[in-house]
């Protein structure tokens, strides 16, 4: 079966084509800034050359439309018609307290919708992709994968906040996670590099890159995870400000006379990495900088190596020992210095990495130091193979 993977955002739709037999992408691609002068969709078939069109894009339908011309045109297609794709499988941001995967109906798209006040940006964009689909794919069944489900297994006691509890349920308040279907993905090569089942691992991922978190996985779930009620939780990212004493807040806003969201803003795109480095929030730019002598890159670096090194040491704490230690993501798949950094001085817990293996640079990898008791690997992230899978396992599942 082929299936169709779509992430739409607020102006663009990202998308990937899979042959399920073998997994193969067939052909992914990008439009962007749909609704705003200068739209554009890249395809990209695999193998073969890249198709660029500028048009106008006014909505996601449209955007959804040129993709699915993409990939029937004769030259730069990859299938011969719509009927081809056997199910579409849409990543959304925020599933709530979804836990897996689902089939859409009337009711999941009303879950959808409910949800939009926690991510307003992704999940109407997400809507707007499904309704599209249902519109020029009429008979082509379609799932939701959700960035938060993974982290669903979690207990009460790690995602409850110690807030008055009537307010947090009024306002569904609690540690919702992100990355979920990134970390349940690595988590899974990684139980399979190591030949055991992941129900008997104890598995810490690191997901870092320009957004970061951290997740305890244990009986094949998110036991515990950086990020919370939103993105904005954990350890310090590009431009967000990770963990913070909550204090803080209400005193900026009073010295200050910012406004809610201008306090948000600030948090999310003006702080972390940039905001203490005063350089960029690219951790390129950070090493480039701290190699020229500036002391505020150097800074914003061990803050960030810091907190990652906390959050790992307690989660081996909560999940009482940990076998394997997992780091992916732009920055994790390709920071020779991020991981070196985060994993020294950790031989107390059993982790330490060879100097060699961790050349790597953007492919798999086992980079276990000589002794070391914790198995590290680098795993590049593939949430679209997840979601595809997910889409195939519950269509399959439908047919049955
Ligand atoms: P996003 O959260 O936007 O998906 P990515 O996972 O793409 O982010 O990661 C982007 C981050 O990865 C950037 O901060 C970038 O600096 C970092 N990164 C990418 N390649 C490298 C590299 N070769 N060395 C160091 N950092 C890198």
């Amino acid at each position: 079966m082929k299936i169709l993977v779509l992430n739409c955002g607020s102006s663009s739709v990202k998308y990937q084509i899979f042959d399920m037999q073998d997994e193969r992408v067939l052909a992914k691609g990008l439009v962007e800034r749909i609704g705003i002068p200068g739209s554009v969709l890249t395809h990209r078939p695999a193998g073969g050359d890249k198709l660029v069109r500028e048009e106008e894009i006014a909505d996601h339908k449209e955007a959804i439309r040129l993709c699915l011309e993409a990939l029937t045109d004769p030259h730069y297609g990859v299938i011969k018609d719509y009927s081809e794709i056997g199910a579409v499988g849409h990543r959304i941001v925020h599933g709530g307290t979804f836990p897996h995967s689902v089939l859409v109906d009337a009711s999941t798209k009303e879950a959808i919708g409910e949800l939009e006040a926690l991510a307003p940006l992704h999940n109407g964009a997400a809507l707007r992709g499904i309704e599209a689909c249902e519109a020029i794919l009429p008979h082509t069944p379609q799932v939701t994968a959700f960035d938060t489900a993974f982290h669903q297994g979690m207990p009460d006691y790690a995602y409850t906040y110690s807030l008055p509890y009537e307010l947090c349920q009024k306002h569904l308040i609690r540690r919702y996670g992100a990355h979920g279907t990134s970390h349940q993905y690595v988590a899974l090569r990684a139980a399979a590099l190591v030949g055991r089942p992941l129900e008997e691992l104890k598995v810490i991922t690191c997901h870092l890159g320009n957004g970061s978190s951290i997740t305890a996985i244990k009986n094949a779930r998110s036991y515990d995870t950086s990020m919370g009620f939103t993105p904005l939780a954990g350890l310090t990212m590009g431009s967000r400000c990770g963990d913070i004493d909550p204090a803080i807040v209400p005193f900026l806003m009073d010295k200050e006379g910012y406004t809610p969201a201008e306090m948000d803003q600030l948090m999310n795109r003006h702080s972390g990495v940039l905001g203490v480095s005063g350089v960029s929030s690219d951790f390129r730019d950070i090493e480039a900088a701290m190699a020229e002598g500036n002391d505020r890159a150097r800074l914003a670096w061990d803050i960030f190596v810091h907190t990652a090194k906390k959050y790992i040491g307690a989660y081996v704490a909560i999940l009482n020992g940990v076998d394997v230690l997992v780091f992916t993501a732009g920055l994790g798949e390709n920071s020779v210095a991020a991981r070196e950094a985060i994993c020294q001085d950790m031989d107390y817990l059993g982790i330490g990495i060879d100097r060699e293996k961790n050349q790597v640079r953007g492919r798999e990898q086992e980079i276990t130091s000589p002794g070391a008791r914790v198995r590290t690997f680098v795993i590049p992230t593939n949430e679209e193979l997840m979601i595809a899978r997910d889409t195939l396992a519950i269509v399959q599942a439908q047919a049955r």
